[in-house]
This record gives C-alpha cells, sequence and structure tokens, in this order.
C-alpha cells in the first residue's frame, strides 16, 4: 500500500488556557505516529517549546510552527501539490476514504479544538471522520495516521534520541544514550 511521504497536522482553535494539554498530546501523538511536524494556528511559544524539548530527548526531527496563518498555510501546502484531509465527525467515514488518501504524496491533516470555519470544510480535498461519533481530536490523529500508514507506525524508529525504552513485560527500562558516547 501507498502512503503519503510527508504528514504535517494543521491545529485550529488552539485556546492556550483551555486547550493546552489537549494540543500538546495532538502534537506528540503526531510525532509518534509519523507526522513530521505540526502547525499552530494560535500563538502559544510555550507549548510549542514543550513539543519540541521532548522531541530533542526522544528523537526524529519533529517540529511545531507557532501561531501561522492557516490560510496562507493552505494555500501554499495545495500549490506545491500537497492535499488537505479534515477530521470532523460529520465527514466521509476513514475506512471509505483511506484507499484514496494514501495515494497522495504530501498530507495535511487538519484538528480543531472549538467551531471549525466553513471554509476549511471547503479547501479541504477531503472532510473525514474516524467514525461518525463525538470523540477527541487526539482519538482521531492517531486512527487516522495509523489507518493511512504503510508500514507499521507503531515500529518507527526516532533518530538521535537520548533516551531509548528497552520494552519489558514488567517494570522501566530506559537507556540514556548519553553515558553510551
Ligand atoms: N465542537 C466542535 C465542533 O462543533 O466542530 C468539535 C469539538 S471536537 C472535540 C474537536 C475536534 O476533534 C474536531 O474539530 C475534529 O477535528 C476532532 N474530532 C472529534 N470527533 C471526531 C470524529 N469522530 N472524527 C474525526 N474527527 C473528530
Amino acid at each position: 500500500m501507498n502512503m503519503p511521504e510527508r504528514i504535517v497536522i494543521l491545529r485550529l482553535g488552539h485556546r492556550p488556557q483551555r486547550d493546552k494539554r489537549i494540543t500538546t498530546h495532538v502534537g506528540l501523538t503526531a510525532r509518534a505516529f509519523g507526522a513530521e511536524g505540526m502547525l499552530l494556528a494560535s500563538e502559544d511559544k510555550k507549548l510549542s517549546e514543550n513539543i519540541s524539548d521532548v522531541s530533542a530527548r526522544w528523537g526524529g526531527n519533529f517540529y511545531v510552527r507557532n501561531n501561522i496563518s492557516w490560510k496562507s498555510e493552505i494555500r501554499k501546502w495545495k500549490e506545491e501539490g500537497g492535499k488537505i484531509c479534515h477530521l470532523s465527525m460529520y465527514g466521509i467515514n476513514l475506512p471509505d476514504a483511506v484507499p484514496q488518501i494514501s495515494q497522495c504524496e504530501k498530507l495535511m491533516v487538519v484538528v480543531g479544538a472549538e467551531k471549525v470555519p466553513f471554509e476549511i470544510y471547503e479547501l479541504a480535498d477531503w472532510n473525514v471522520a474516524v467514525g461518525n461519533q463525538p470523540h477527541s481530536e487526539v482519538a482521531a490523529v492517531a486512527v487516522t495516521l495509523d489507518r493511512i500508514a504503510a508500514s507499521d507506525p507503531l515500529k518507527k524508529d526516532f533518530p538521535g534520541s537520548d533516551l531509548t525504552i528497552v520494552p519489558e513485560k514488567c517494570g522501566k527500562k530506559v537507556i540514556d544514550n548519553r553515558n553510551l558516547i
């Protein structure tokens, strides 16, 4: 199966006080499931720094770009041949959209917090529901990235990490790679 070579998340409607934790989880989940970065359409420098700190410790090149303009990012992405997948419980159910989405090379996955502007529905190549029931943007991102992946995202490597977990049946085993140098 094919899958997009590049995936970025666009997070809309983030309210720094209220959504701090959930937007952090959107970013960390996107990173863990193979996205290259997250564009945050709000000002929250602290949040982007926190995610960058995690990325620095746990490896890979995930980035967060803070306070971006969603309109110009979507326009640029489309001009460069990218596609837009907006996650909304009102959309086409994900299993029916995966065959098309997995064919594109560059995918922007849009998730909301508060009500998403209707323009997003019109700009999206696909409005996709992860099941047509309300739940969470974190779950929606995880399931979407898992379903469109060609290889298992849970087996992904994160090069250059300070820390590596050694899976254990019971207990917590972590190697500090900085001690190995
Ligand atoms: N009240 C908001 C509205 O009316 O649009 C939605 C709030 S919901 C918790 C926040 C985000 O989670 C949505 O914008 C959407 O991206 C995502 N989401 C929630 N349930 C979803 C579902 N079943 N499928 C896809 N995305 C979903």
